[in-house]
């Protein structure tokens, strides 16, 4: 028996039998647009007549060294004649003829990467035979001129130039900016260049032979199968090289006939807002490409109703249909021939976040789809469009873009650019200026500056470095590691190529793509509060089974997380709280005495900030846990820098040396020997590999005053929100644990001092202890930890990092890109969770600990925890909560809900 290679339109059951009725299969054999074209045939939409040649065509041709397969010419022919029948028409034949495209069409869209003929089947006969029927010399000779440029660039390789030449040539001979002002007899004259061009460049004659032409551009679709470009977009797509492409040759049908043709393209709800309304561009006696290239002024589609009634009722009429029956938003092409029409093309519509949460939920709303089904239809990243301003469009294409660097933290801010962050300060508080901090790279104490900015730019540094994680966890826009701006602090200026920006001058960037412009953009800022997301949210809890805590230092960002919908803290860091400007020196009094009775008092003198500060979290998440970490950065970081020091002292020994008189002299003097005392403070802190040094519990261990502060402050103030009436649930996490008995004997010192502050206050509060897993010991002795811990929290950043022996700061901004680059890495371990590496670690220690102690409460509190793939792993690792910024806790509740209902049904 022969192969099948063609299937009519009328043939999509055949089709369908022969891959078992197994859709995905159809769509592999005849490619998505040949699928849709014949179940749009199928449903009784109007589709020009027309056929597919298979994918297994293309295949066996490739394979075949160029040779047809057996029998397919025959097949395609006998298919060409069952569409003259349909029509009525013959092809090539002047008196009446049939024109057809030869269209590509892959199981997956390869939008504009592989090759179309339009008007096959046209010679010099039929051109005369076409004018004659349609009384229209233009037309005719226009078509015919299209097909022998599309023939001569695509299927015989001519240059695109030589002909575009000709046609400006005539454009400036005749004074007219628009092919379509040509005459009749302009393009007749073009025609007999165009076939020169070929003749010249081609070596051949165009062919007149109707027949010869289809098969010429069939296998020029075929061959465009292998062009570079389709390779290239296969393999940033990631679509397999073997899949072959269809061949669609389908009836031509014309919208440029006269005033009542017409060609368009339209949604089926509005793309934009998601309106259940649908919307689109027309044009009367024009060309599809006519309205797609912007060269004539379109109208709208709400027009159609008044200038072709009957067509906008049957088009609305079938776009409902096809909606229904695709059960999402279609983008569709049409063209209306003399009174008939045509549809050409089905798909699923593009759409922004708001329009595909609006019609996601509406869809559900009208029984198209079920509640899963539209949870699943929005993607998480999309929801971040809800919590950040946005610059307009047309805001953006009228300012240049000059660097880019990472997205790290979305949303669209715009400022005066301010080097440092004091400056950045004075000028937002007290000028009330908008300010972008623009730094090389950011440090704790920059914070107040960051916090003040619109937006945060850097010149270096990754995903997980300081900028990012602060501008992330406050919401503020972020672009870093723009590596082509060079910023001199010291002149005030930041040059990219050419291009000069001072202090004080305006720029804008985009945090969701990663843009920096010159110049202030407009911004829009987009709806919260909007009634379908909340719904949507609704369903989505429902579906999920992971929890969702935030990442909250303050009580501004715990009631911010709330309100988005988390449910408890699941990382406080105190740390932040240190670098309150009124806190700070007491802080480095703390660090840097030798004697007790100071330090106990720096200690005493921090505690009611601290309480305050808990305070204020117990009555923003009254009756939610909070997790609070105790100190846990090397504590050289709330000091200033060696290398700061070491020229400060410096200068002020050029200064004492320059003094002119007594009191300069004293007073230099008397900075110099503090200054020297801060730096000999500072070098006794030093250590070659902080991150790997006097850091976390062991802070807690060397230094148990200050812990035990923590523990006081923590329990005082939920003692005291207790008398309030609030529900305080502390849960206090002990940092980086990688030995048992680190964790034991920070716990029986800090246990004794909460049972010691409910004792005094008479209050018992519910409690827990619990540490971070952020070093691999930890989480590969996971059933000593549980022994003492009830609660693990893992600290996915540190994880990640002594897991791959990676410094995350020095990784992303360097060689971490180059292993990205090459592919030794599949994804930034950074910002996606390892899952064979960190998330093995993570698998063991949770179940070692669910050994000792079965109800062990666990989570992520990572920046893994706001990452939509890696909550899936955390989903299916089975923990209690993911905790991120707040501002993507509406992500995390949408990705564990996906999570979830993917996990069900085994996908
Ligand atoms: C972590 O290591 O994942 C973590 C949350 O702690 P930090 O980022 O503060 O080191
Ligand atoms: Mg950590």
């Amino acid at each position: 028996m022969t192969t099948k290679w063609v299937y009519t339109l009328d043939e999509l059951d055949e089709a369908e039998a022969s891959v078992d009725g197994d859709w995905d299969r159809v769509r592999g054999l005849l490619g998505g647009k040949g699928a849709n074209l014949g179940e749009m045939n199928r449903l009784g939409v109007p589709v020009p007549p027309g056929f597919t040649i298979t994918t297994e065509a293309c295949n066996a041709y490739l394979a075949g060294g160029g040779e047809l397969p057996t029998g397919l010419w025959e097949q395609a022919l006998a298919a060409l004649r069952t569409m003259e029948e349909k029509t009525g028409k013959r092809f090539g034949d002047p008196t009446n003829p049939l024109l057809v495209s030869c269209r590509s069409g892959a199981k997956f869209s390869m939008p504009g990467m592989m090759d179309t003929v339009l008007d096959i089947g046209l010679n010099d006969e039929v051109t005369e035979g076409m004018i004659k029927l349609t009384g229209n010399e233009h037309f005719g000779f226009d078509s015919y001129r299209r097909l022998i440029q599309m023939f001569g660039t695509v299927v015989l390789g001519v240059r695109d130039e030589p002909f575009e030449d000709v046609l400006a040539s005539h454009r400036e001979r005749r004074g007219v900016r628009s092919d379509a002002d040509l005459t009749g007899d302009d393009l007749r004259s073009i025609v007999g260049a165009f076939k020169d061009i070929v003749r010249r460049h081609a070596r051949i004659e165009f062919p007149s032979d109707a027949e010869e032409q289809l098969r010429m551009a069939t296998l020029a679709v075929f061959d465009s199968w292998n062009g570079k470009r389709a390779r290239d977009y296969r393999d940033a797509a990631h679509i397999p090289h073997d899949l072959g492409t269809g061949v669609n040759v389908i009836t031509m049908v014309y919208g440029n006939l006269g005033e009542g043709s017409a060609t368009g393209v339209a949604m089926s709800r509005n793309a934009t807002t998601g309106e259940n309304a649908l919307e689109g561009d027309y044009l009367t006696n024009a060309q599809g490409e006519d309205v797609v290239a912007g060269t004539r002024a379109t109208k709208p589609l709400q027009q159609l109703k008044t200038e072709m009634r009957e067509i906008y009722i049957q088009f609305e009429g079938i776009a409902r249909r096809l909606e229904r029956h695709y059960r999402d938003m279609q983008d569709m092409e049409f063209t209306v021939e003399r009174g008939k029409l045509w549809i050409l093309q089905t798909r699923t519509g593009k759409r922004t976040a708001q329009a595909a949460v609006r019609i996601a939920v509406e869809l559900a709303d009208e029984g198209l789809i079920s509640r899963k089904e539209a949870v699943l239809r929005v993607e998480p990243e999309q929801i971040e469009f809800f919590l950040h301003p946005q610059f307009s469009t047309e805001s953006k294409a009228g300012h240049t873009v000059i660097a880019r660097g990472l997205n790290v933290s979305p949303g669209a801010a715009t400022g005066v650019v301010a080097f440092d962050p004091d400056l950045a300060e004075r000028w937002a508080k007290e000028s009330k200026r908008e300010v972008l901090l623009v730094r090389p790279e950011t440090k704790p104490d920059d914070v107040h500056g960051m916090l003040a900015a619109e937006g945060i730019l850097t010149s270096s540094g990754g995903r997980t470095s300081h900028a990012a994680l602060v501008a992330r966890q406050f919401g503020k826009p972020a672009v870093v590691g723009a590596s082509a701006l060079c910023i001199d602090l010291v002149a005030r200026l930041m040059t990219v190529n050419d291009t000069e920006v001072h202090e004080g001058e305006w720029i804008s960037i985009d945090g969701t793509t990663g843009e920096v412009f010159i110049g202030k953009l407009d911004t829009v800022v987009p709806d919260m509060d909007d009634e379908w997301l909340e719904r949507l949210m609704g369903w989505a809890d429902e579906f999920r089974r992971l929890g969702v805590r935030a990442n909250a230092d303050n009580p501004a960002d715990a009631e911010l997380a709330r309100k988005y919908g988390a449910e408890g803290i699941g990382l406080c860091r105190t740390e932040h709280m240190f670098f309150e400007p009124e806190r700070l020196p007491t802080v480095q009094r703390m660090i840097t005495t030798q004697v007790l009775a100071e330090r106990r008092e720096a200690v005493d003198a921090l505690l009611p900030f601290q309480r305050e500060d808990f305070a204020g979290l117990f009555r923003a998440m009254d009756g939610l846990p909070v997790i609070i970490r105790l100190l846990d950065p090397p504590l050289h970081e709330f000091l200033p820098g060696f290398e700061e020091l070491t020229r400060e002292l410096t200068d002020l020994q050029i200064r004492v040396t320059n003094a002119r008189t007594l009191e300069e002299v004293e007073e230099i003097t008397t900075k110099l020997s503090e200054t020297q005392a801060m730096l000999d403070k500072v070098a006794a802190l030093r250590e070659s590999n902080p991150m790997l040094g006097l850091r976390g519990v062991r802070l807690g261990i060397l230094i148990p005053e200050l812990t035990r502060m923590q523990v006081r402050a923590i329990f005082e103030a939920a003692c005291e929100v207790t008398r309030e009436g609030v529900t305080a649930v502390p849960e206090i996490m002990i940092p980086l644990t990688s030995h048992v008995n680190e964790l034991r004997r920070q716990r029986e010192v800090l246990e004794v001092e909460a049972r010691k502050v409910m004792a005094e206050r008479g209050i018992e509060v519910k409690y827990q202890f619990g540490t971070m897993v952020e070093v691999p010991r930890a989480a590969l002795t996971a059933d000593q930890i549980a022994e003492y811990a009830e609660f693990l929290s893992f600290g996915t950043n540190d994880l990640t990092q002594m897991t791959f022996a990676m410094s995350r700061d020095d990784a992303e901004s360097g060689f971490l890109m180059r292993y990205l680059a090459d592919g030794i890495l599949p994804a930034n371990p950074f910002a996606t969770l390892d899952e064979d590496g960190v998330g093995k670690l993570m698998r063991l220690a949770v179940s070692e600990a669910r050994k000792t102690r079965p109800d062990i409460e666990t989570g992520v509190c990572g920046e893994h925890g706001g990452d939509p793939a890696s909550i899936a792993i955390c989903d299916a690792l089975d923990l209690d909560y993911v905790s991120c910024s707040p501002y993507r806790v509406p992500i995390a509740r949408l990705s564990a809900a996906q999570s979830a209902l993917r996990r069900s049904q085994g996908t």
